[in-house]
């Protein structure tokens, strides 16, 4: 693929658009001061080689509705662009950039041979469903699955037509699971196409379904065991309940911390003596959502986010701590982020001068793309890897993270310009080794 070097005026004066302010960009900047890395180099890195706008036209009831879709392919200095894809209702290009690029710094900071990438599709279910709901007989949850089927299978087809296989290497985000990721194989038969996919298709790899949460809970572990605290001394508030979240609850769980509330997007529960997580995820399985678990003990976002625990995990969407409620915030001695980018950068400068550790999103929920990794590596050479190889491999990514972390910390100032720092350098070099900067 052509891939052209370009100024970032210039594909700003193009796109018509100014990327909004964000926290990779500023972490970035701050990185390469301290890496003696030029301004020019840092430009080559931070933006993006390609944006491909996709429109998406799905026939509903014999009306056409268009659907926007846009791929950000980031970087690919260090392998193959990868990255999930995210359906929203509120992702646009800058975000679906950000992300993409975080994906950059997930990949390098894991060491994997891997670029950055993402692909984001606005749908609002809710408001479609609304156009459709009294001609249709179906309840909401089968016409989103229908709906999304038919957007997915439009994506598929213009994604095998771009000649993206094997260059762009996608998985699930928000919005997305292993069923959307089945129509890529559907298409290509190819087990290397696409990653996380559904138990039984070719090339599936046990143990991705729950890497991120397991990913997650290991990444706090780490943490605990750093600072001298035994998980049975430690309460958790969880906001998010869907793969990501349910899965680090069940493994803190394990671990034996003590998950007190849970949120997501239409209710919470809260249990002071500890919430019976396994019984939460049966509901939740059933229900789609933890709102009518226990009409007795709700609790709501803000006041979970205002109550006092040791840990709290932000594993639902994007920007959802920033400087408005940050310091209202009840946490005592790490936000862990299981979703990418809830932190703004301004609220992590706020937390770390309350002496409240962050843990970074490209550390903390890089379990799925590590798991990817071995599962692409798995379609490309006919490997097949075990449950317990998985996890194992996981632990050991984990260790050796944490261990680089470590190592430059308190140079760099925090775990979150650790781990830039770690992850640029790398994309730096792999780019300077190439002659791409
Ligand atoms: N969407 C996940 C992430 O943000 C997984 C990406 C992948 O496995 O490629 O890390």
């Amino acid at each position: 693929m052509y891939e052209p070097r370009m100024r970032t005026k210039s594909m700003e004066r193009f796109v018509c658009s100014k990327e909004p302010p964000n926290r990779s960009e500023s972490l970035l900047r701050d990185s390469a001061k301290r890496l003696g890395i030029s301004n020019a180099a840092l430009e080559q890195i931070e933006k993006p080689y390609t944006f491909i706008y996709q429109r998406l036209p799905v026939e509903v009831e014999g009306e056409v509705i268009n659907i926007s879709s846009g791929i950000v392919l980031h970087n690919r200095a260090r392998g193959p662009y990868k990255g999930g894809i995210r359906i929203a209702s509120d992702v646009n290009i800058w975000e679906t950039n950000e992300l993409a690029r975080l994906m950059t710094l997930k990949t390098a900071l894991a060491d994997l041979e891997l670029g950055g990438g993402k692909t984001g599709i606005r749908v609002d279910f809710e408001k479609i469903y609304g156009m459709f709901k009294d001609r249709f007989k179906l309840g909401f949850y089968p016409f989103c699955d229908m709906l999304k089927d038919h957007i997915m299978k439009e994506f598929v087809d213009h994604f095998v037509e771009r000649g993206l296989v094997r260059i762009y290497i996608p998985a699930p985000d928000m919005g997305s699971s292993g069923r959307e990721m089945m129509l890529f194989y559907n298409r290509t038969h190819d087990p290397a196409v696409v990653t996380a996919k559904p138990e039984g298709i070719e090339g599936w790899l046990p143990g991705r379904h729950e890497a991120t949460g397991f990913g997650t809970a290991y990444a706090i572990l780490k943490y605990l065991e750093h600072i001298g605290k035994d998980p049975s001394e430690i309460t958790v508030a969880i906001q998010g309940f869907g793969n990501v979240g349910s899965h680090t609850a069940y493994y803190l769980n394990d671990y034996g911390c003590k998950v007190l509330a849970v949120t997501d997007f239409y209710g919470g529960v809260c249990h002071e003596e500890g919430i019976d997580v396994n019984e939460l995820m049966d509901y939740a399985r059933e229900n789609r959502t933890v709102k009518g678990y226990d009409d007795k003990h709700t609790i709501d976002n803000d006041t979970m986010f205002r109550m006092p625990v040791d840990i709290l995990v932000p594993a639902a969407s994007g920007h959802v701590i920033g400087k408005e409620n940050c310091g209202e915030l009840g946490v005592r001695l790490l936000v862990a982020e299981a979703a990418n980018m809830p932190v703004s950068y301004e609220a992590f400068l706020e937390l770390k001068e309350r002496g409240i550790d962050l843990l970074p999103d490209n550390y903390v929920n890089s379990g799925g793309v590590i798991a990817s990794d071995l599962e692409y590596r798995q379609g490309l050479g006919g490997t097949r890897y075990s449950r317990t190889q998985v996890f194992d491999h996981l632990r050991g990514r984990f260790d050796e993270m944490f261990g680089n972390m470590l190592e430059i910390k308190d140079r760099a100032g925090s775990f979150t310009q650790a781990a830039c720092d770690i992850a640029l350098r790398r994309i730096y070099l792999a780019m300077k080794t190439r002659s791409l900067i």
